[in-house]
């Protein structure tokens, strides 16, 4: 079944089936979940479920054959609204709900929805990028969401729930999205052509914390031979936090100038570091060995671990998640950075081997 494409998500999928046998599907949709592992294509499928002319809604399958099938897959459905941010912009304009301020009120999504559906089922509008909707653009949004047409089916598409207006938030079901697993991701990179490098594959899903457009990043060579100099870096016998910082600030300055592209690498590094001592404290209970050298390295100098040497272990972990929450708010990245690896110093100096 045309399902099968759509690689992870069953719980949500169930559901999903599962409200429509019962015939209470909601007029608004909130799925939220981190980028790159597939909501959107999900979405897509959703939809393409209820405008397959070959099958009921109930079937909550697509023939990927019939017109209103393939409409749906190229695109060109009357009765499918794909909106998002521009490309370049950072905000979804209110254009986009009410149309250009000469037509206000005579096009745009809203308008649209408010119309008899064409093809006789429903209006479908995904709203990609949700957390990036302004405060004028949400307002005319809220409006629709308030008195949705009877027809209307919206989906909300973000990536953090708490990005997105207590008032819109309020009027959607919200259908929560995990990570894919490592193996999900590097049978899609695979399977999509990515890589014909199983091992690359496999390196590259393990760092994508289960998204697959971190793991197609990663299949670039320059990202993963930062890694591998940061697992160096992280696995010498006494953390150098001056060293560690000014290795990563390097990385980030070579980037260029534009804070987003800065912050966007050092996620890169706070990411790896995770997978570093994640996989060091998992390897360490579990006592089996890894692939990654340098933690291997690392590991063995605690043999069996104490329960205190994994607890400390485990909160360098916490820390290095927490500041990666930090540059996403937009704190100076120099200043996330050089706090993060003096007190990962400090902390790792807490419990030694
Ligand atoms: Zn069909």
């Amino acid at each position: 079944m045309s399902w099968d494409e759509i690689v992870g998500h069953h719980t949500q999928r169930d559901l999903l089936r599962g409200t429509i046998a019962r015939q209470r599907l909601a007029h608004t949709y909130l799925f939220v979940g981190m980028d790159g592992i597939g909501k959107r294509a999900f979405a897509l499928k959703f939809a393409q479920c209820l405008m397959c002319q070959r099958h009921t809604a109930e079937e909550f399958d697509a023939c990927g054959a019939c017109p209103g099938c393939k409409q749906v897959l190229a695109g060109t459905h009357p009765d499918l609204f794909v909106v998002g941010c521009p490309e370049g912009k950072r905000e979804i304009p209110i254009d986009t709900f009410l149309g250009p301020a000469d037509k206000r009120g005579k096009s745009g999504l809203c308008y649209d929805l408010s119309h008899t559906p064409m093809a006789g089922g429903r209006k479908i509008a995904l709203i990609c990028d949700a957390e990036r909707l302004n405060e004028e653009s949400a307002n005319a949004l809220l409006k629709t969401l308030e008195e949705p047409p009877p027809h209307s089916l919206i989906i909300l598409i973000a990536t953090h729930i708490d990005s997105i207006l207590p008032t819109i938030r309020s009027r959607c079901q919200v259908l929560r999205f995990s990570p894919l697993s490592t193996a999900d991701v590097a049978e899609l990179l695979l399977k999509n052509g990515l890589t014909t490098d199983a091992d690359a594959a496999q390196v590259a899903a393990a760092s994508s914390e289960g998204s697959l457009t971190q793991a197609a990043m990663l299949l670039d060579g320059d990202l993963r031979a930062q890694r591998n100099r940061l697992f160096d870096l992280l696995a010498a016998p006494a953390f150098n936090s001056l060293a560690v910082t000014g290795f990563v600030m390097d990385g980030i300055e070579a980037t260029g100038t534009e804070a987003p592209v800065q912050r966007e690498q050092a996620g890169w590094y706070f990411r790896f570091c995770v997978e570093f001592f994640k996989t060091a404290v998992t390897e360490l209970i579990t006592q089996q060995p890894g692939t990654i050298p340098q933690v291997t390295q690392f590991r063995q100098r605690y043999g069996q671990p104490t329960a205190d040497q994994l607890t400390g272990l485990s909160n360098v972990v916490e820390r290095i998640v927490a500041a990666a929450i930090h540059l996403d708010q937009n704190v100076a990245v120099a200043l996330t950075v050089e706090a993060l690896f003096d007190e990962v110093g400090r902390m790792l100096r807490a419990v030694p081997v």
